[in-house]
């Protein structure tokens, strides 16, 4: 096969189009979420792109695969839009930053965490390290995580220079005015895009058809991160949204039924929490292994993950006082409060 034929096939596989010339490119992604979703909005002059992707070959490959097959180039690329800091999301962007001189928007706080991530003399990694020993993950998975995290600075290089926007402001997408959502919970600082005459949201991870977004308490995002997301969803289910734009699997109609399971999903989980630690207390660790252990497989980048989306749920818990912790030999013990 020719080298432009598999392109032109490749490309079929990663783009779809939506109402108004909407491309919707499919960007490939080495774990379990398999693509992330980047979106070309045309312009009177160009496109604007939302979240270009993870900087890895493969990525590279399908975005050069894709604007062949609809005849642009990098420079078409007019803006780059970025809804929130994640590496899926924001690891391309110095990248096509540099390919096609395009200003890359994103929000103070989410560009303040990405570099407390992947700045020069980052500590992010040794905070995580010993936030995970005083809630009882084994020394051996702890580094495998750090490992694992080190990976991330190549796939997010070389970083953008970025052009800051804030929620409550409004920006044209595609000749049409968008109101900037604050969407806390998943990543504080992300934003969601709506579009009033339309009811449209541009929606980042914060809400997923099939998938529950992941909400985790790291060093930088202490404070409630569940709370957050919860209030966030109770926020975002007041707009009248015909079609949703996530950052994962397809645009999706359901808006307000998707957010009615994910609240449910996590009352949930966190009744199933509150039920084990009242049959015994147990640390952070023992909780996650117990939940997702057999899940995980040993995988660092999905413990890492699970881990600290069992921290937030703990966290939420204890600030409800449904559960108490008390550190025995430096390690917090959680268990339920008796009503
Ligand atoms: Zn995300
Ligand atoms: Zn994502």
């Amino acid at each position: 096969m020719t080298m432009n034929k598999r392109k032109a096939e490749e490309a079929a596989v990663h783009s779809a189009s939506w109402q108004e010339g909407w491309l919707q490119v499919k960007v490939p992604v080495p774990f379990s979420l398999k693509w992330v979703n980047s979106y070309l909005i045309p312009e009177q002059q160009g496109y604007t792109l939302i979240d270009p992707g993870l900087r890895t070959d493969e990525a590279i490959n399908v975005w050069d695969a894709v604007l062949l097959r609809h005849g642009l180039h990098w420079k078409d690329i007019t803006r780059i839009v970025l809804t929130h800091q994640h590496p899926d999301h924001y690891g391309l962007a110095g990248y096509v930053q540099e390919r096609s001189g395009a200003p890359v928007f994103m929000t103070r706080g989410a560009h303040a965490y990405a570099i407390s991530l992947w700045g020069e003399g980052s500590v992010f990694s040794q905070q995580l390290q010993s936030l995970y020993a005083e809630h009882g993950m084994p020394a051996a998975l702890r580094a495998a995580i750090a490992e694992n995290l080190e990976t991330f600075v190549n796939m997010v290089s070389p970083q953008p220079e970025v052009t800051y926007f804030e929620a409550g402001s409004h920006m044209m997408l595609g000749g049409l005015s968008w109101l900037l959502i604050d969407a806390p919970g998943h990543a504080n600082g992300q934003l969601c895009f709506y579009q009033k005459e339309r009811q449209w949201m541009i929606c980042g991870d914060q809400v997923l058809p099939d998938i529950s977004p992941n909400v985790s308490f790291v060093p930088g995002e202490e404070g409630n991160p569940l709370k957050a997301f919860l209030n966030s969803l109770h926020e975002l289910g007041q707009y009248g949204v015909k079609l949703a734009f996530p950052g994962h699997r397809d645009p999706f109609t359901d808006f307000q039924g998707r957010i009615a399971e994910l609240r449910q999903h996590h009352e949930q989980r966190l009744d199933k929490m509150a039920a084990m630690l009242a049959e015994e207390p147990r640390s952070a660790y023992d909780v996650c292994e117990a939940l997702f252990g057999s899940r995980l497989n040993g995988n660092a980048h999905q413990w890492r993950f699970a881990m600290s989306e069992t921290l937030a749920h703990l966290v939420y818990l204890e600030r409800n006082a449904r559960i108490t912790s008390v550190s025995v030999d430096g390690v917090y013990q959680y268990s339920a409060v008796t009503p």
